[in-house]
């Protein structure tokens, strides 16, 4: 027994309905009250009948009415206007401030049994999600109006990190434009790619922008990968190049060993990526925001479909010569780009800007996208759960993350549904 199954016992009135306080009071609950998840008690303007009168005020749960004392209520004028103790257990008599006994109800045995085994089933399960044995047809039908929700609390959280940028940088293209690298590193190299737009702020790419040989030259020398006897000739031209703008910018590079390639497909390897985000910068002419001034996807989607340069073509590594393959981003990739990145940009924008239209956008941005086709989506897929476009499918990466993950199943509708059903059999 915890104490958020208490909360959820109470606020879902799940309750018997002849109840008993412990000093014999007859009670009855006419209202649970509104949940507070701040500091004081757990929920405010409660309307319960004691005997014949009738009650409004606070209700503060605990497993143990002691715990009153252990968290020290009772000298907290918070807590002066507590109307109902209620807790599981009664293990030590609680008085209020210069008052009688307060008035205790204790909920062991005055609720189904069944609800309970129910919840214990889902928190001891270890498998891919809590109640991956439980769920049954009425997933869906959740996920369906929840979904919106769901996708809305992940773009605000992307938002907090967006945000937290624009402190830093002051200035909306250059935040879009580290974002647009990490998006290029694709989750594995995220990071090293937003540490190499760091190095290289927008004002030198954009003086650069024009000449895409001398992109090519400020990111791969700053990326640390041209390494330090480049012998073939266009890494050699790079590496003369970059000496040049080094010396100019007084540069200092990214230490290589930053840079993943385990387990990656070799057409996803760093080095062919940042060929492809240095076509984004040179095709955008180092502009990053014009990419927000459409809302037809599939211009945006095309935007993305980028090629690395030739020498690529033979080259997944410097040096190393391969067949013949163009290295273009597929749509799958582009429509990352578009999930991952520019849909939060864009809420974030309307978020600081308090800008409801430019939030919305955001959100039909990532319902006009397929979903996205990874280990999460699939499993929710052979679940029953199945994503029809990008808003559905970020909400089920929500759900798993920041709710199955965290056990969070009280405050997760399929998890009410799964505990309701059971009360009501
Ligand atoms: S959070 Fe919801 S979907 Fe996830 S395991 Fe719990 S009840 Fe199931």
């Amino acid at each position: 027994m915890n104490e958020q199954f208490l909360q959820y016992i109470w606020k879902f009135r799940l309750l018997n309905p002849d109840l008993q306080a412990e000093g014999g009071e007859k009670l009855a609950v006419l209202h649970p009250g509104i949940q507070n998840t701040d500091g004081g008690p757990d929920f405010f303007n409660a309307r319960i009948r004691i005997n014949q009168t009738v009650w409004a005020g606070n209700v503060e749960l605990h497993t143990r009415s002691s715990d009153w004392i252990r968290h020290r209520h009772q000298s907290d004028p918070a807590y002066e206007n507590v109307i109902l103790h209620v807790v599981y257990e009664n293990d030590q008599v609680i008085r209020q401030k210069h008052k009688d006994m307060m008035t205790t109800l204790v909920v062991k045995n005055n609720f189904p049994a069944s609800i309970e085994e129910q919840y214990k089933e889902i928190m001891q399960n270890h498998l891919w999600i809590p109640c991956y044995n439980l769920l049954n047809g009425a997933a869906p039908r959740v996920m369906r109006l929840w979904a919106p929700a769901l996708a809305t609390e992940r773009l605000n959280a992307k938002s907090g990190f967006i945000l937290r940028l624009l402190d830093e940088y002051a200035d909306w293209d250059e935040v879009l434009y580290i974002l647009l690298a990490s998006g290029f590193g694709f989750r594995i190299n995220a990071l090293p790619f937003e540490l190499l737009a760091r190095s290289i702020p927008l004002r030198i790419v954009r003086k650069n922008a024009d000449c895409l040989f001398k992109l090519e030259a400020l990111f791969y020398g700053q990326s640390g990968l041209l390494g330090r006897h480049p012998r073939d000739k266009y890494r050699c031209s790079l590496q003369a190049e970059y000496n040049h703008q080094q010396a100019k910018y007084g540069l200092k590079p990214l230490k290589p060993g930053l840079w993943k390639r385990l387990r990656l497909h070799p057409q996803n390897f760093p080095d062919i990526r940042i060929s492809q985000f240095v076509q984004c910068l040179f095709s955008c002419k180092a502009e990053p925001g014009f990419l927000l001034n459409t809302s037809d996807t599939a211009i945006m989607l095309e935007f993305f479909q980028l090629s690395a340069s030739d020498y690529w073509n033979t080259h997944y590594r410097f040096g190393k010569t391969v067949g013949k393959k163009e290295k273009k981003i597929g749509p799958a990739s582009a429509r990352l780009l578009l999930i991952n990145i520019l849909a939060p940009f864009l809420f974030a924008y309307g978020s600081a800007w308090d800008v409801s239209p430019l939030r919305m956008k955001a959100v039909e941005l990532l319902e006009s996208l397929e979903g996205e086709a990874n280990h999460e989506t699939r499993m929710w897929g052979s679940l029953g759960v199945k994503a029809g476009n990008a808003l559905e499918s970020q909400a089920l990466i929500q759900l798993k993350r920041k709710y199955c993950d965290q056990k969070r199943c009280l405050e997760c509708r399929i998890g009410l549904k799964l505990l309701d059903r059971k009360s009501t059999q």
